[in-house]
């Protein structure tokens, strides 16, 4: 026991110290060498995770590591349309999707703790339904590939391209953290990525139905997400 931890616990510390390392010299590298090099550092041992908002991180990653696996939280409680759009990349990319779910169904969490509780305790409920089922979908990897980007919000503003996730140890890689709206818009007509249909109706972000609404012209992006509880991140990102 003890071997294993100081085991685990050493491979951290390299791990750490690649990620810090490559955090400043691949700052300014493309999203696509900055896949190139988790793709080259990691093989199999990196996946990325898709809220299925767009597939620009995914179809990045495939370019580097084809057949790379993409991680879908389906928390039970998202638009048809974002289902649809995980359905679709997994029929036209080069990418394999594995779809993890939280250890209760919907109809389980609210017999529980009572109906709806993403308005009484949404905290709770991401714990549950985001933040436990990524921990365990991502227990076979090194590393992560996310589509964070600095200007999404001040939460997001300091984002590294490559840093380290100290409460899972594993290198965690935002390709597009420099990238601007504009460039992912960019990027998705020139590759023709698939995109969320919802996002040509009002929504900015997009996470589960219960707590996501349009937003209005001049609002930050995430402003749709959680309104009016105070809440700005589900603990994915913490
Ligand atoms: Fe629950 Fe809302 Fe969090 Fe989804 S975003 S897990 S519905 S609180």
């Amino acid at each position: 026991m003890t071997t294993a931890t100081t085991r685990e616990s050493h491979r951290a510390q390299e791990l750490r110290a690649l990620a810090e390392r490559a955090g400043r010299e691949l700052e300014d590298a493309s999203a696509l060498d900055i896949l190139r090099w988790a793709a080259d550092t990691f093989g199999s041992r990196l996946c990325v995770t898709s809220s299925m908002e767009d597939a620009v991180v995914a179809h990045l990653a495939s370019r580097a590591l084809p057949g790379v696996d993409v991680l879908f939280l389906d928390t039970g409680y998202h638009f048809v349309e974002t289902i649809g759009t995980r359905d679709a990349v997994e029929a036209v990319m080069d990418v394999n999707v594995i779809t993890l779910t939280p250890e209760l169904t919907v109809a389980e969490q609210d017999a529980r703790y009572g109906p709806r509780l993403y308005e009484r305790d949404p905290d709770l409920c991401c714990a549950m339904r985001k933040v436990k089922a990524l921990e365990a979908g991502l227990a076979s990897y090194d590393a992560w590939a996310t589509g964070l980007r600095r200007d999404e919000s001040y939460t997001r503003a300091n984002t590294p391209v490559v840093g380290w996730d100290a409460r899972r140890e594993k290198v965690k890689i935002s390709p597009i953290a420099r990238w601007t709206q504009a460039d992912v818009e960019a990027y998705v007509a020139e590759h023709g990525v698939l995109t969320n249909p919802l996002l040509q109706d009002g929504y900015a972000s997009i996470g589960c139905a219960p707590c996501t609404r349009r937003i209005a012209e001049g609002e930050d992006a995430r402003a749709g997400r959680w309104a009016g509880l105070g809440k700005t991140e589900c603990g994915l990102h913490a």
